[in-house]
């Protein structure tokens, strides 16, 4: 276990169709309400205790973290746990310009921004409310000049929605330093009406781009980096691909993820978690907490992605504004 994700809050100000579809997230869905979420001080808590068995990264995510209000607070205290060597951000970004800076200043290291296509209409397909493509670019930059980059730029990838723009994204990022990272789309949740035949396995989006501008691939930067890495053969910087699809990487798999309730997923697609809230309530010390996490984590069997295919029958499976990926 080197890697944690921290989910903050399962709301969100898009609704994108991947993840979070307005026929199942409308006003009526039974959000987390606030005194169900852990408070910053638990979180940053457990995340120290995680520290203390191995995670070096930790990554702040949601539902929209942003949207949980003084955020930079969390993140100041995370900053402050000594083993975590990084520490970023995934975010759609709008919110960023308001924020970028007390973030930075906080101690963030990074953000990664989600950013579909640079058309707004495919843009608006995508995450379906009325954002304009200038919003996130704004907070793109916001984030660079804070001092928050290089950028990573997470793209989900629909034949037949956004297929048609990734080499634009791409030649748009080209040189500026900041990493596009194209995302097989995945069937995480229970509520997208994923099909197969919506995904582009890498290996397409890669001939696509590299017919425009010649790419090589390049060695991960870490033993079970999900992205596989290439770069442009003119020195116009690297790309990501995340082929957890057609190439999944369960088997070198380091990342935990606990939820903003205080629940501890060892896979993206698990239908449950270990409840740690329960134990911090009870009064447990942090040799307990450190007791459970370790039990859950070695008697992880997940490899989820690398038997897909073989699962008939599927359970109600997390989603994904839950989680945070
Ligand atoms: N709201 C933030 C954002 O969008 O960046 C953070 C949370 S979001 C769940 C984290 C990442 O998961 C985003 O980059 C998003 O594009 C990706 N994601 C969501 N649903 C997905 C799916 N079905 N397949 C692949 N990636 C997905
Ligand atoms: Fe919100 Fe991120 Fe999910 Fe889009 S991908 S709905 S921005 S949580």
């Amino acid at each position: 276990m080197r890697d944690l994700r921290v989910s903050v809050t399962d709301r969100c100000n898009f609704r994108c169709t991947y993840c979070m579809p307005r026929d199942a997230f409308g006003p009526d869905h039974p959000f987390l309400s606030r005194h169900e979420l852990l408070t910053y001080e638990q979180t940053a808590r457990l995340v120290a205790i995680f520290a203390g068995l191995g995670v070096r990264k930790v990554r702040v995510t949601g539902g929209e973290p942003l949207l949980r209000r003084d955020l930079h607070r969390l993140v100041g205290m995370l900053a402050a746990i000594k083993p975590i060597e990084d520490l970023a951000l995934t975010t759609n970004g709008v919110l960023l310009p308001e924020q970028a800076e007390r973030l930075a200043e906080a101690g963030l290291n990074r953000v990664t921004v989600s950013l579909d296509s640079l058309d707004d209409n495919v843009l608006r397909r995508m995450v379906d409310v009325e954002v304009h493509v200038a919003d996130v670019l704004a907070g793109i930059d916001a984030a660079s000049d804070a001092g928050l980059g290089p950028v990573k730029i997470n793209a989900v990838v629909r034949r037949g929605v956004n297929d048609h723009t990734i080499v634009d994204l791409v030649r748009h990022f080209r040189g500026t330093g900041h990493i596009v990272r194209l995302i097989e789309y995945m069937d995480v949740g229970t509520t997208n009406g994923w099909r197969l035949d919506e995904v582009v396995p890498a290996r397409e989006m890669i001939e696509r781009i590299g017919a425009e501008m010649p790419l090589e691939p390049i060695d991960p930067n870490y033993r079970g980096e999900v992205a596989r890495r290439w770069r442009h053969r003119d020195g116009g910087g690297e790309i990501g691909i995340i082929t957890s699809v057609t190439q999944p990487f369960c088997s070198a798999c380091t990342r935990a993820r606990l939820s903003p309730e205080g629940r501890l997923f060892t896979c993206l697609f698990a239908s449950s978690g270990h409840d740690l809230r329960s134990l911090l309530n009870d009064g447990a010390d942090d040799e307990r907490l450190a007791r459970s996490i370790r039990e859950a984590w070695s008697a992880r069997e997940d490899r989820y992605s690398e038997v897909r295919t073989q699962l008939t029958a599927r359970g109600r499976r997390i989603e994904m504004s839950y989680i945070g990926g």
